[in-house]
């Protein structure tokens, strides 16, 4: 076995399967580093613990990037079913989801990594953890590199950091980007590719949060709904999306949320970006109008009504089901506070009602021409404004990176730059969510591994 031939700095999606393919091609001794205590953290937190690994859609158009044509040549080169073969040959039983996403059958993350864990066991990869790259010199055959320990989260005061300089014939970065410091995100890779002078363009968070302008959804923290979401910049529309929204104490999340704020976050730059909730996007309007007139006519009438015995109470508490009774007569007597309840849960449904200056105790039947017009709009066309997107604390994803212009899209392999290789999130590449960086930081890894490991 020739001695430190290969060095991969992280172990993350791209890294690890870097070395397993580097390891299916050679013999040579393959050092995988990693800064944190364990491989593959910050899978272990994709897709909330489930690890949305791939999807079944995979297709450049899925990408922000500058070069089209580099992903056709990476996904011809590596086709998807490829990847997903490593996964269920080394026994993990995968599940597609109805909209395409691809998960673990058992929905745990951390099945992921210890498959992966159990494929690295090959006696020529030694995983060096708690162990970061500081720096990297470019010789005139290979690289020198230089290793510092990281201090053990236990460790509270007898830590003192080691530092060590070898050289090897071939580097793979595979460091991801600046998401989720936390976990393992930063800018220990970009820095390593200024030692090499390489190009990298401007870094923003993709896949988001959003803050908005109004503090309302703070009272609705927590409440998820699907919707249709759009956003537009002077009054043009530059994106949307369809899915669950989650309102929180700062504004909006959930993957409706995320899906967009790419385009959000770019368009933020040049102006103030304004978002429309559609809350019944799989009705037209002419459906919506229909079905809110005949739910009004029916709920006026009932005004006229004594309010009905509750054939039913919640069992819990007295004081539960006293709330439960009046709800329930307050529905019966017909008025306007509860009128959308039972299409929306309680509180999309007040908020619909405020947005549209309704007052809650107005009877039905004195719901005038424009009721019916004002709840439209704001059941449609929700409108709010967002101010900025979280920061890379809360990115799912790094927009922006080393410039592609420099990579060979069919090895990885920076170009004048023999045995040098950058993969994954440290890339000017970024998918949108379900499954797409993931999948792109395992093919970016996956032909790196293997040019590395050929002679
Ligand atoms: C909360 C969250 C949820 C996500 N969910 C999904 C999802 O469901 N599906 C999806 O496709 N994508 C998801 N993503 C994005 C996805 O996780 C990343 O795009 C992907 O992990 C990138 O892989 P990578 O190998 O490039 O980087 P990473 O997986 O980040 O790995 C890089 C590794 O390098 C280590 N490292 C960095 N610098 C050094 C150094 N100098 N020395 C030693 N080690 C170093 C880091 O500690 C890290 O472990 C999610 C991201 C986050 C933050």
């Amino acid at each position: 076995m020739k001695e430190n031939r290969i060095v991969i700095i992280g172990a993350g999606a791209s890294g690890i399967i870097a070395a397993l393919m580097a390891a299916k091609k050679t013999d040579c001794k393959i050092l995988l580093f990693e800064k944190n205590y364990i491989l593959g953290r910050k899978i272990l937190s994709t897709g909330s613990g489930k690890c949305n690994l791939s999807n079944q859609n995979i297709s450049p158009d899925n990408y922000n990037l500058n070069s089209r044509a580099f992903l056709k040549k990476v996904f011809s080169k590596v086709k998807p079913k490829e990847i997903l073969n490593l996964f269920t040959a080394a026994g993990l039983y995968l599940k597609t989801e109805a909209d395409g996403r691809i998960f673990p059958r058992c929905m745990n993350a951390q099945e992921v990594v210890d498959t992966l864990s159990r494929e690295l066991q090959k006696p020529n990869i030694e995983i060096h953890t708690l162990t970061e790259i500081t720096g990297i010199i470019k010789k005139e055959h290979g690289f020198t590199i230089k290793t510092q320990t990281v201090k053990p989260q236990w460790d509270k005061e007898s830590f003192k950091p080691e530092t060590k300089i070898f050289d090897c014939e071939k580097v793979i970065l595979a460091c991801g980007g600046k998401s989720y410091p936390r976990i393992g995100g930063g800018d220990a890779g970009y820095k390593l590719t200024r030692f090499l002078d390489l190009k990298i363009s401007n870094l923003s968070c993709a896949i988001v949060p959003l803050i908005t302008d109004e503090k309302w959804p703070a009272g609705l923290s927590g409440v998820r709904c699907d919707v249709l979401l759009s956003a537009f910049l002077k009054d043009k529309q530059i994106g949307k999306s369809s899915g669950e929204l989650l309102f929180t104490d700062y504004g909006i999340s959930g993957p409706a949320t995320l899906d967009i704020s790419r385009d959000i976050i770019q368009a933020l730059k040049t102006g103030k970006v304004d978002c429309r909730i559609n809350f019944l996007p799989e009705l037209s309007l002419k459906e919506i109008d229909a079905f809110l007139k005949e739910r009004l006519k029916k709920m006026s009438t009932s005004s006229k009504k004594a309010p009905l015995e509750i054939p039913f109470e919640r069992k819990n508490t007295a004081n539960k089901s006293v709330s439960s009774n009046i709800s329930r007569q307050k529905f019966l007597t017909g008025q306007a506070g509860y009128f959308l309840n039972g299409i929306f849960g309680d509180k999309i449904s007040k908020l619909i009602l405020i947005k549209s200056g309704i007052e809650e105790n107005l009877p039905l039947s004195e719901a005038g021409p424009d009721f019916m017009e004002k709840l439209i709009k704001n059941i449609t066309a929700f409108s709010f404004r967002v101010s900025e997107g979280k920061s890379f604390e809360h990115a799912m994803a790094t927009s922006g990176g080393a410039e592609l212009s420099q990579i060979n899209p069919e090895t990885f392999e920076v170009k004048g730059h023999k045995g040098l290789y950058l993969v994954g999130e440290l890339l000017d590449i970024d998918g949108d969510s379900g499954g797409y960086n993931l999948h792109f930081a395992w093919t970016s890894g996956f032909l790196a591994g293997v040019s590395a490991g050929k002679d």
